[in-house]
């Protein structure tokens, strides 16, 4: 007899071995029912084998709860793929792939009651039932009309007695109906129809439907768009998934996050209205029931395109025929607990399993994806105008270092050209959207005179400062330096910490615009439920002037009324510990940019730098994607960095700072005496973010050209190493996020 592993359905996790009594079809990633102690209880096959060694009996499966498996063969293949490659349990994938009210029975199909008649009824019986039971007689007069059928509770309070009646008659039925709890119920949708396309998304879009058809032997090749922003990718998706459709196949969208899309997913919405029962929107305000209901529907085929997050790459749709990965490079598609995947990443491999076409698509493409077109592994295709025939928005710097005499010694949140622009928008009523990115908790030293922050020498990274022991620290190498009297590049005595939040910029705005409508979007604003879809209300209703926020109000809006956008401080997404940091901040101003401008009305953006001749800055200024990443990769390319190499992120986490420490420093010795030649490794050091949420955080990079190599190794290690129990490990492969 052969024996499934299963992950018991519950808060703890369990994983059993039970056997397949002969005859069950029981296949990996089937829903089982099975004995636990003494009740019966739900769980999910895992894998299938021979039994585990042992003579005690064997309890078995009861029976298969879906006739198919929920979880297909193909994702499958991709949770053992994850399980490997990002080092995490093969049972804590599969939680992940169903998400706990999918395995839950009680949120099974809910089912409500219909009444048919069984037969015609002819007049002269009819008369007599209205004599003797005329209940009974109205009901079948009322079903009669409504062409034979309707559900019970229709019928009215009290019919029930009736409708048995007709039925010992032999009259009429009841039966079970599967009813859907539809999240979009009492919405309409108004159908939109395709655009005439431009030539150049005409391109693109043949582009795509030729790997949906592709008949080759070999998966299609991945596609990654470049467009800019406002080019109509999203009128490329939408016709590309509707090719899809029309070829019988079905189609998968992913989006960076649901809450900050509405508008992308309303076009999607709109344009397959009149398929609405096929379109599944997966977010995380779905109740159990409709998730359940949705989920059961993907399986099924009924529902054909979906629409998720980053784990809507795990819906089981049959017939693939196309994944969509909307802004493929944003940073929302990794997860930060564990399995730590990336969503792009897994919609690339899942479309080579499926044989099916993939589309990944941005204004700013990650250099990963972009050094891929260039290594040949996938084509590129472009979008080089905006749709509507708009120019980009006219993009101007301010250099900050020219404010500071201006300013005596302040901080300066404003410029004297930003305000002033500020002003002359707010005279004729126009909207602004100013934005100050917060994420440069990690305290690099910059110069006020020069700009530039003190880097280290072997990593090309901002020193961070750390206040207990007065010393820079290089978060990558671990390299230390003696914090600097005067700036090391211009000498300018001057040199300081730089930062200053959202919340002062708040306060600084009621102070030079009082008249101003002023509101902020940022994490401790919007803690409210619903807060953010509110301001953004508001803001479109043209009840708030000024919007200051953080990297949330990045992306995807659209405000036709707002035609200048204000960067307060471009350097403090540039210059923190992070190879990425160049790029991330390219991404954000090309971005933020892209807010601007949207309607009839031309768009401004000015930008306040201490470091206007960065590449992000400059290369954003030019809207100049192909320049920028040509710079950056070679960067990448000189000191080892991804797209050239993986990176793994190996941490400790503990209540107790010198355990978390200690226990980094005896896995870094171990690591040191089994790593290969390819492996680079980087210090034990504190992270960045040193306390966060209780725990102390410590944590060391790997890098290597083979992502396997790194992977093993820590498995390795950590196998032969005891670790305390109050010491939590991360394993980060490919990691995204350095703090
Ligand atoms: P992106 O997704 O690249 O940012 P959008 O799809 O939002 O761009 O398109 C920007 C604007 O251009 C939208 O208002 C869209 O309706 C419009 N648009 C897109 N394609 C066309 C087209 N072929 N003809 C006319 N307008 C278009
Ligand atoms: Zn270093």
């Amino acid at each position: 007899m052969q024996a499934a592993r299963v992950l018991i359905d519950g808060p703890s996790d369990l994983v059993f071995d039970y056997g397949i009594p002969e005859g069950v079809p029981a296949i990996a990633g089937c829903r089982v029912n099975i004995p636990l102690r003494n009740r019966p209880a739900t769980g999910t096959i895992l894998s299938i084998g021979p039994p585990p060694e042992g003579d005690f009996a064997l309890r078995e499966i009861l029976s298969l709860i879906d006739p198919e498996p929920l979880i297909t063969p193909t994702l499958m293949k991709v949770a053992h793929w994850m399980s490997n490659y990002y080092a995490t349990p093969l049972e804590q994938i599969i939680r992940s792939f169903l998400p706990t009210s999918v395995r839950q029975d009680k949120n099974s199909e809910k089912t409500r009651k219909i009444v048919a008649l069984t037969q015609s009824i002819n007049d002269d019986e009819l008369d007599k039932l209205a004599k003797r039971a005329p209940r009974q007689h109205l009901i079948v007069t009322v079903l009669k009309n409504a062409g034979g059928t309707l559900p019970l509770k229709d019928l009215g309070e009290g019919a029930s007695t009736s409708v048995k009646g007709l039925v010992k008659r032999g009259w009429a039925e009841v039966k079970n109906e599967a009813v859907r709890r539809n999240p979009d119920a009492g919405t309409e949708f108004i159908e939109s129809t395709p655009l005439q396309l431009t030539p150049e998304q005409a391109d693109c879009l043949s582009a795509v439907t030729a790997a949906i058809d592709s008949t080759e032997d070999t998966p299609p090749k991945p596609l990654l768009l470049h467009g800019v922003t406002g080019s109509g990718k999203t009128e490329v998706y939408l016709q590309a998934v509707q090719h899809c459709i029309d070829q019988g196949k079905t189609a998968i969208v992913l989006v960076p996050e649901i809450a900050l899309t509405p508008q992308t997913i309303q076009r999607f919405k709109s344009r397959f209205a009149s398929l609405q029962d096929q379109v599944a929107v997966l977010h995380s305000h779905l109740s159990q029931g409709e998730r359940f209901d949705e989920w059961h529907r993907i399986r099924k085929g009924k529902a054909r395109i979906v629409i998720g997050a980053r784990s809507g790459i795990f819906a089981p749709l049959p017939d693939l025929g196309l994944i969509i990965v909307d802004e493929e490079h944003e940073n929302t598609y990794k997860q930060d607990s564990a399995p730590r995947y990336h969503g792009r990443d897994l919609a690339v491999l899942r479309a080579h399993l499926e044989s099916c076409a993939v589309l990944l698509g941005s204004a700013t493409p990650s250099l990963e994806s972009f050094q891929n077109t260039l290594s040949k592994k996938y084509d590129l295709i472009t979008l080089s105008q905006r749709a509507d025939g708009q120019s980009l928005p006219i993009i101007r710097i301010v250099d900050m270092r020219l404010e500071k005499g201006r300013q005596k010694g302040a901080v300066s949140v404003l410029s004297e050209k930003l305000r002033a622009a500020m002003e002359k928008k707010l005279e004729k009523d126009e909207q602004i959207i100013l934005f100050l990115n917060r994420r440069g908790f990690a305290r690099s030293l910059q110069c006020p005179g020069c700009g530039k922050p003190v880097e280290c020498l072997h990593c090309a990274v901002p020193l961070t400062y750390h206040r207990t022991e007065e010393r820079l620290m290089c978060h990558i190498c671990g390299h230390q330096a003696i914090v600097p009297k005067a700036c090391p590049s211009c000498h300018d005595p001057a040199i300081h910490l730089q930062g200053y939040g959202t919340e002062k910029v708040e306060s600084v705005l009621r102070k030079v615009f009082p008249e101003a409508r002023v509101a902020r979007i940022d994490a401790d604003a919007m803690r409210k439920k619903n807060a953010l879809k509110d301001t953004l209300t508001r803001f479109k209703a043209h009840k708030i002037d000024i919007i200051i926020g953080t990297q949330m109000i990045a992306k995807g809006l659209h405000f036709p009324n707002v035609t200048l956008v204000g960067v307060l401080n471009a350097d403090l997404s540039l210059h923190i510990p992070d190879f990425r940091a160049g790029e991330r901040t390219f991404q954000l101003l090309t971005q933020v940019a892209g807010r601007a401008g949207r309607g009839e009305m031309e768009g401004e953006v000015i930008i306040q730098t201490f470091t206007p001749h960065s590449p992000s800055v400059q290369f954003a200024r030019h809207h100049d994607f192909l320049g920028y990443a040509e710079q950056d990769l070679q960067f990448r390319n000189q000191f080892g960095y991804p797209p050239f190499s993986h990176v793994a992120m190996l941490g400790t986490r503990s209540t107790h700072e010198r355990r978390a420490q200690f226990t980094l420093e005896t896995l870094h010795r171990r690591l040191k005496e089994n790593a290969p030649p390819s492996v680079t490794l980087g210090e034990p050091l504190p992270s960045p973010l040193v306390r966060s949420h209780g725990q102390f955080r410590y944590q060391l990079m790997l890098r290597s050209p083979r992502a396997k190599a790194l992977t093993e190794l820590i498995q390795r290690v950590l196998k032969a190493t005891p670790t305390p129990d109050d010491v939590h490990i991360i394993i980060d492969i490919d990691a995204y996020d350095m703090s």
